[in-house]
């Protein structure tokens, strides 16, 4: 029988395990290995990445038993959602809803339920994915990251946690808690669209659009691109001040949008298009 050459090899190399039941205890166990640990939460983008030896950690991090990163909490203006809270728990309606439907309807679209049972948000948010559903969402959101390292807590606004594809702003030892995404008011609208071929597979494109004229928010993002998702600044402001008409939303002048995002192919203008033109009649229509 023929050996595997090391270079096809699926198993992960050899790591030590600390299980954690705290937040702080995950950030202490990281300021004390290094660069060499990393944390675990859902496993469903770390393990693979870990079989194919793309990633070896030494010390593997579980947050999994970390009660405190699953807590969620409702207020008047805010609901703040741990960072261990499953895509699933969300698409159950087990998490309330700040923005009448999205998130779960984002949650729902996340590949099968098998994955959906033990990614989890801050893992999403964490991984950095460009393709990935969450980093758009939460920057359509207006949704801000909590995050905890030896030297304290600090809020990070998504719009700014992204300096580059699977790159975050998080520090060594630094692991995020919680999300926390604004209440929006009964008058807000919302749309999302992904363009992907299989639920396996990565989104070719990704529009999300959110309008809440009474709280001042108008914000139009596009995601699956090869850099962190992009907030259309000039769409978002024409959102604002005057919201399209149904009957206004067409392919070409969806096009005309996009000229924000240089360098798109025409396979890949045609894709943003009509996800955009999708997400904006879903918010606007009726
Ligand atoms: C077949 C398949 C299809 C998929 N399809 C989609 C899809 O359609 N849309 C989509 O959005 N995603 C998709 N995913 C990815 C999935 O949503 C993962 O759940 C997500 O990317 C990672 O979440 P996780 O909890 O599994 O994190 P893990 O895999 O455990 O961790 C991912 C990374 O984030 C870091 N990390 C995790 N939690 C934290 C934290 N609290 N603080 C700091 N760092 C942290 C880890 O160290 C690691 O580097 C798919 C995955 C698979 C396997």
């Amino acid at each position: 029988m023929n050996e595997l050459s090391p270079d096809f090899r699926m198993d992960t190399a050899q790591f030590d395990y600390v299980r954690v039941l705290y937040a702080e205890e995950a950030v202490n166990v990281l300021a004390q290995c290094g660069e060499r640990g990393v944390v675990l939460a859902g496993g469903q983008s770390l393990i693979p990445q870990m079989s194919l030896r793309t990633s070896q950690p030494h010390v593997l991090v579980d947050l999994g038993q970390a009660i405190d990163l699953r807590a969620i909490e409702a207020r008047r203006d805010r609901v703040t959602i741990g960072a261990m809270v499953t895509h699933a728990m969300i698409e159950d309606g087990l998490v309330p809803d700040p923005v009448v439907g999205m998130l779960p309807y984002v949650a729902h679209g996340i590949a099968h339920r098998g994955v959906r049972n033990r990614g989890t948000l801050g893992g999403s948010a964490c991984w950095a994915d460009p393709c990935a559903d969450w980093p758009t969402a939460l920057i359509a959101l207006d949704a801000i990251i909590t995050c905890l390292s030896p030297e304290g807590e600090r809020r990070i606004p998504m719009t700014r946690f992204y300096p580059d594809a699977f790159t975050t702003a998080l520090q060594p030892a630094e692991i995020a808690t919680a999300i926390e995404i604004p209440r929006s008011s009964k008058q807000a609208r919302w749309g999302y669209y992904k363009v992907t071929r299989t639920v396996s597979e990565s989104a070719d494109a990704i529009a999300a659009v959110v309008h809440d004229p009474e709280r001042g928010v108008s914000r139009v993002v596009l995601g699956g691109l090869t850099c962190p998702p992009v907030v259309l600044g000039a769409v978002s402001e024409e959102i604002r001040e005057r919201p399209p008409m149904p009957d206004a939303i067409r392919l070409e002048t969806c096009t005309e949008m996009l000229s924000e995002i240089p360098a798109l192919t025409d396979v890949n203008l045609h894709n943003y298009a009509f996800a955009l033109s999708r997400a904006l009649r879903t918010a606007f229509a009726g």
